[in-house]
C-alpha cells in the first residue's frame, strides 16, 4: 500500500482538527485496511462483493459504528470520525470496499441513531455494531432521478402494518445486507410525503432483482430491491410518519462529507503511488522524475488536494461543534470527487502503460473515483443547491 503524501503530512491537519483518539483511531485503521484490507481485496473485486467476514471482524475490533454516540453503543468518534475511517478505506485504492462497509455503518445504519427510538436502537443495533447484521440504504427508483421528491415507491397502512409496494435499484449491499433503509410514501406528493422504514430480510413480499456489474467500484455489491405487498411492521418505521425526507437529507449530507473524504483517501494514495514510479523509473539517463513537467504535475496536484482536505476537514470539525453541514457537505461533494478525477486522470497518464493495465492502483483509483462524482448527490446536482443559496 502507498505511502502518504510527505507535503500533505506536514500540513498537520491532523494536529489542527482531530482530537488524539482520532489519531489513534487512524493509526488502527491505516494497519487494518493494510494487512486485512489490501492483500484479499483482488479476490473480492472478483466476487463483487466483500465477504461478511469483514464486517464481523471490523466489529470486532470496534471499528463499526465510529460516528455513533457512546450512548447508543458507538465510538463518539463524530462526523471526523467518519471522515477518518472513509480515507483510510480511500487510501486502500479499491473504492468498492470503502463503499460498501460506509453504507452500512455510516450512510444508512445511522438512521437509527438519529431518528430510532430507543426500543429500535436495542432491537437493530447490536447486531449492526458487530457488523452481524449488514445494512443497506434503498432510496433511488429506476424511475425517480436525482430529484428526490418523486420518489414513488408506496407505503400503505394496514393495521400494525405498513405495506409496501414497487422497486428500488442501485442498492449498495443488495445482496448481503439484512437491513434495508427504505424511503417510501406515505403521503401525498413531494418530500412531505416520505417516511423511512426498516425493512429485515426475510420479510415475506421482499426479494432482490437484477445484480449490476460495474466499470468501478467492483467489490461492492450493487443490486436491485422489490417489494411486492411487503408487509412491514409499523413499529419499524424510523421517526414520525411523513419525516422520512428530512431524516434522508440529514444522512445525505453525512454521506456526501463521507464520500469527499474517499475521494481525499484515494487521491493521497494514487500521487504516492505516481510519485514513487516516477521516481524509480528510468528515462533519459535518469528517471521520470527528472522531468520538470512531471514533477510539477505532482506539486499541482498535490496542492489542490491539500486545499480539498483542510477545507473536508474544517467542516467535520464544524459538524461535529453543532454546525448545520448542509452548505459544506455541497461544497465538498461537488469539488473534491472533480478535483480527484482530474488527479486520478493524470496519475493515470503519467505511469504511461503501467496505468492503464487493470489491477494497478492507479487505474483502480481512476475508475472508483469516478462514481463519487455521480453517487450520493452528483456533481450538478450539488452545484444546484449551492446555487439556490447565491
Ligand atoms: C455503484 C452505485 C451504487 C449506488 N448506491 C446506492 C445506494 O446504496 N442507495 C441508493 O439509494 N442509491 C444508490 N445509487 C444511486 C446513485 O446515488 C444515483 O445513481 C445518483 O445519485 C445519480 O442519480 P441518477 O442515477 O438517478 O441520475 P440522474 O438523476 O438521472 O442524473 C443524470 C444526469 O443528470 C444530471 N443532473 C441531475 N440533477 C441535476 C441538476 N439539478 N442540475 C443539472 N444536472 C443534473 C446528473 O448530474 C447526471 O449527470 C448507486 C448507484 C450506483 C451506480
Amino acid at each position: 500500500m502507498a505511502a502518504s503524501n510527505r507535503v500533505i503530512d506536514s500540513l498537520r491537519l491532523d494536529d489542527t482538527f482531530l482530537t488524539e483518539e482520532h489519531r489513534a483511531l487512524r493509526d488502527v485503521l491505516r494497519r487494518y485496511v493494510r494487512e486485512r484490507v489490501v492483500p484479499y481485496a483482488p479476490a473480492w473485486e472478483s466476487r463483487m462483493r466483500v465477504p461478511d467476514e469483514v464486517f464481523a471482524e471490523m466489529g470486532d475490533l470496534g471499528l463499526l459504528g465510529l460516528s455513533f454516540p457512546v450512548e447508543h453503543g458507538g465510538g463518539g468518534a463524530g462526523t471526523r470520525g467518519a471522515v477518518v475511517l472513509n480515507e483510510e478505506l480511500g487510501r486502500s485504492t479499491f473504492g468498492g470496499v470503502a463503499s460498501s462497509v460506509s453504507v452500512h455503518t455510516d450512510f444508512s445504519a445511522l438512521h437509527l441513531s438519529r431518528a430510532g427510538d430507543g426500543e429500535q436502537r436495542r432491537r437493530f443495533l447490536p447486531g449492526v455494531l458487530s457488523g452481524r447484521r449488514i445494512c443497506a440504504l434503498a432510496v433511488t427508483e429506476p424511475d425517480a432521478s436525482s430529484d428526490l421528491t418523486r420518489l414513488t415507491v408506496r407505503a400503505r397502512r394496514d393495521g400494525d402494518c405498513y405495506v409496501l409496494d414497487g422497486r428500488k435499484t442501485f442498492i449498495t449491499n443488495a445482496n448481503i445486507a439484512d437491513l434495508f433503509f427504505v424511503v417510501a410514501r406515505t403521503g401525498g406528493p413531494g418530500r412531505h410525503g416520505l417516511s423511512l422504514f426498516v425493512v429485515e430480510r426475510g420479510t415475506p413480499g421482499m426479494a432482490g432483482g437484477r445484480t449490476f456489474e460495474k466499470t468501478g467500484w467492483r467489490s461492492s455489491d450493487t443490486g436491485e430491491l422489490v417489494l411486492d405487498r411487503c408487509r412491514v411492521p409499523a413499529r419499524n418505521r424510523l421517526g414520525e410518519e411523513g419525516e422520512g425526507f428530512g431524516w434522508l437529507m440529514r444522512g445525505l449530507d453525512h454521506e456526501r462529507i463521507g464520500l469527499a473524504a474517499q475521494a481525499v483517501g484515494l487521491g493521497e494514495a494514487a500521487l504516492a503511488e505516481t510519485t514513487a514510479w516516477l521516481r524509480a523509473r528510468p528515462a533519459y539517463g535518469g528517471t521520470l522524475w527528472d522531468l520538470q513537467a512531471l514533477r510539477h504535475d505532482m506539486a499541482r496536484l498535490t496542492a489542490r488536494l491539500a486545499s480539498a482536505k483542510t477545507l473536508l476537514y474544517h467542516a467535520a470539525a464544524l459538524a461535529d461543534a453543532g454546525a448545520d453541514p448542509r452548505t459544506h457537505a455541497a461544497v465538498l461533494k461537488s469539488s473534491i470527487p472533480e478535483i480527484v478525477n482530474d488527479l486520478a486522470y493524470r496519475c493515470v497518464q503519467v505511469n504511461g502503460g503501467n496505468g492503464f493495465v487493470a489491477g494497478s492502483a492507479v487505474e483502480r483509483v481512476a475508475r472508483d473515483a469516478r462514481f463519487l462524482a455521480i453517487g450520493g448527490g452528483s456533481t450538478e446536482a450539488m452545484l444546484d443547491e449551492i446555487a439556490r443559496s447565491l
